[in-house]
């Protein structure tokens, strides 16, 4: 069996290629192996707009099944690609399925994260990345009451801050002095764990767990400071690890993900990836990154597909990404690296403003705090790359 387009994955980059591909080649068979239950589907609202009721389950996939069968693509779910042999151009599933390629596309993005102490194979602990682990969160929610959510970053602020929302009691533990430690401004950071703590989050900083134990049925983690939480529930988002199994396998270029160029192709010809799971020259930032955020796996799944295709277009986008804290919603773009010199104008003091992120006074990331409509503003800021004078830090909010 041969396609001239293989996509290995069923993510928002996987997905978006095959839009890529028949934008140049409307004929060329194409075949998408996921090990998902589900056909595309978009990620962000499972650990943001479901608990809000902003949005309801059957608004998740990505498109109608019905997509497929117009763009002529072969949809494989539950299947999973265990090889990629390059020299004769193949993949094997792991149904034994020998599958050749013209293209392939490995979008394969990342797994959670595991926290490796004592007592972590206990049931009650929950990793939180898939519509499953969605499922089976909403599927238990009424049957508790307390939970512990461990990591400061992205899964670990929306989903204390959703389970909260649901009534829940939350802890919310992290090893920083503040959430989101990578990414917002010390000041910021310590009042959104200050706004977590009046919403009813017990956020606590600066600890960790080192074991767990069963307590009957519930579960109690102990830190590193030698206190202890016993709850019903543990969720833990401390991060994914990109999956480049199948890529370091097949002898591809692998560094802090699969290493592709501007083109999306990695250090085979034949061989494109896209997504989390790639490493990809920024050119508006001049350096190389992985990002793992929706609009990036879009525009990069996409630009992978266009190539694949025959195309020779640069990837030149420069993401955003967004998250909600309960109410309080952001857009950013760029370099939003704490550790860069920040400089924020407020128009409500932590409620609604910009933060400028500067290396060298020059702009490297903004982040807009309840400021809509202005990521293409930002966009531009960051890719004129002027001096950040004071007279233009002021001038620079946008009116919105
Ligand atoms: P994340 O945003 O990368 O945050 C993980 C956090 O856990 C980091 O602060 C990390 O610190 C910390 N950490 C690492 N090891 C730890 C440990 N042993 N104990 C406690 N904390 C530890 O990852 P995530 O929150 O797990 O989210 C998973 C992925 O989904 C990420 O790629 C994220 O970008 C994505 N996501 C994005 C959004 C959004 O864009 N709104 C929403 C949800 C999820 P260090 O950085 O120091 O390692």
């Amino acid at each position: 069996m041969k396609f001239d387009y293989v996509i290995v994955g069923g993510g928002l980059a996987a997905v978006s290629a095959i839009e890529g591909i028949r934008s140049h080649d409307p004929s060329g068979s194409i075949v998408m192996l996921s090990r998902e239950n589900h056909p595309p589907y978009q990620r962000p609202p499972l650990s943001k707009d479901l608990w809000f009721g902003k949005l309801t389950k059957d608004q998740l996939p990505i498109h109608d099944q019905s997509f497929y069968s117009e763009q002529r693509v072969d949809l494989w779910l539950r299947r999973e690609v265990v090889e990629v042999d390059a020299a004769r151009r193949a993949v094997w599933d792991d149904r034994g399925t020998m599958v050749g390629y013209g293209k392939l596309l490995i979008a394969t993005g990342g797994w959670p994260r595991r926290l490796n102490v004592e007592g972590s194979d206990h049931e009650a602990i929950r990793y939180f990345r898939s519509l499953e682990d969605y499922l089976l969160l909403e599927s238990r929610v009424s049957s508790f009451h307390h939970a512990l959510v461990v990591g400061g970053g992205f899964i670990g602020c929306e989903l204390a801050a959703a389970l909260c929302h649901s009534g829940k009691e939350v802890t919310l533990l992290y090893p920083e002095e503040y959430p989101l430690r990578r990414v917002l401004p010390r000041d910021l950071g310590l009042f959104v764990a200050d706004y977590y703590r009046e919403r009813g989050v017990e956020a606590v900083s600066g600890e960790s767990v080192v074991r767990f134990d069963d307590r009957g049925g519930e579960v109690m983690a102990s830190t590193a400071n030698g206190n202890s939480v016993t709850t019903h529930l543990v969720v833990i988002g401390i991060g994914i690890e990109p999956q480049t199994d199948l890529a370091e396998a097949a002898g591809l270029e692998v560094g802090n993900g699969i290493e592709v160029d501007e083109y999306a192709r990695t250090s085979d010809e034949h061989i494109y990836a896209a997504g989390d799971v790639a490493e990809f020259p920024n050119v508006a930032l001049g350096r190389r990154m992985r990002i793992e955020h929706w609009d990036h796996a879009e525009h990069h799944g996409r630009a992978a597909g266009v190539n694949m295709a025959g195309a020779r277009q640069p990837y030149t986008h420069l993401p955003f990404f967004f998250s909600d804290l309960f109410d309080l919603g952001w857009e950013a773009v760029g370099d939003l690296d704490s550790s860069l010199e920040t400089h924020a104008v407020w128009k409500e003091p932590f409620r609604k403003g910009v933060v400028y992120y500067l290396r060298e006074d020059v702009v490297r990331g903004v982040l807009l705090w309840n400021t809509w409509n202005a990521v293409d503003w930002a966009r531009g800021l960051i890719r004129d790359a002027k001096p950040m004078t004071s007279a233009i830090r002021e001038a620079a909010v946008p009116e919105t």
